[in-house]
């Protein structure tokens, strides 16, 4: 007689539970909400080159803590910068700011030249293409989630991005291929094989500048070489900005950004910054050790 009660109690209480886990959620979405508007001369973003140039860069999300301070520094055209650091240095702060989800409080971000606050911000996301730590899927085909990233591209030009971002052997093992069902009510992806959806997502968008936000939990290595493969594919040419966990991933970065307390207190490539034996050359010795 009490099982029936006691069983049912149980279901309301996990319903409830999970009722109010997704009006948490909610609730960190709307303070996600972007903050910032476009002014009402807002000009269209021309891109020639592709150079972003941090100013000066400071920022807070609350008033009583400053997240960075006094950030300075340039991606030249058709190099790949990277950004590395301990967690919460503001590493994932930088990529916010460039993609306009908030302003800095001080200082500016040019692209070619441009003030990103005076641009829309149609056009400045329209010119980057993000790869981000975890990429969003569609109740839809996994065809249909690489074409999200250009709705007009044609059938030949979503199988291209598909080789190029190392999917074709994923999705030819799939039950039904490329048509196969994925996202929350189809096939769950592993999160290297979301990032190279994302990844062949961006080589449809040919953006001019691409940022890459690596997943902080460690894949396999041959996953991780399958993204870092694809990922050389898509920035190819173009100017690229990493953010970085494994110093494996960007030891061939043109240049190294090493960010700790929201300041930049080094930079150089690899082999600089390992002569240098600062942080960075520790970063690498501790990296090294685990792997071994
Ligand atoms: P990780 O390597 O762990 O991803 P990170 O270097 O990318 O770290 P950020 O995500 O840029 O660090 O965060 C920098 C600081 O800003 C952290 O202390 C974080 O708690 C704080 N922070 C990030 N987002 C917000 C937000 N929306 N509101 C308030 N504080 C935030």
């Amino acid at each position: 007689q009490i099982f029936m009660p006691l069983n049912f109690l149980g279901f309301v209480y996990r319903e409830i539970r999970g009722s109010l886990a997704n009006i948490e959620n909610l609730f960190k979405l709307l303070e996600t909400r972007p903050q910032v508007g476009d002014p009402t001369d807002a000009r269209e973003l021309s891109i020639e080159q592709g150079r972003i140039t941090f100013n000066n860069v400071g920022f807070y999300y609350h008033a009583d803590r400053q997240i960075l301070k006094d950030v300075s520094f340039s991606v030249e055209p058709g190099t790949k910068v990277a950004v590395v650091g301990e967690s919460g240095a503001g590493k994932s702060t930088l990529v916010k700011l460039l993609f306009r989800f908030y302003d800095p409080k001080s200082g500016s971000i040019d692209i070619d030249g441009q003030n990103i606050a005076d641009v829309t911000q149609h056009s400045l996301r329209q010119h980057i293409g993000i790869v981000p730590q975890d990429t969003v899927l569609f109740n839809d085909s996994i065809f249909e989630n690489i074409r999200y990233g250009r709705p007009d591209a044609s059938e030949e030009e979503v199988n291209e991005a598909i080789r190029l971002a190392h999917l074709d052997q994923f999705i030819s093992n799939l039950p039904d291929g490329a048509q196969t069902k994925v996202g929350e009510r189809g096939l769950k992806l592993s999160g290297g094989e979301k990032q190279r959806v994302a990844i062949a997502r961006a080589i449809l968008k040919r953006p001019a500048i691409l940022v890459f936000d690596e997943a902080t939990s460690s894949l396999d290595s041959q996953s991780e070489q399958a993204i870092l493969r694809a990922l050389r594919e898509v920035a190819k040419g173009h100017t690229s900005l990493v953010i970085a966990h494994r110093l494996s991933t960007i030891v061939d970065a043109d240049t190294i950004l090493v960010m700790s307390q929201g300041r930049i207190i080094e930079q150089g490539n690899h082999a600089t910054l390992l002569a240098q034996q600062g942080m960075y050359a520790g970063l690498w010795q501790a990296q090294q050790k685990q792997a071994d």
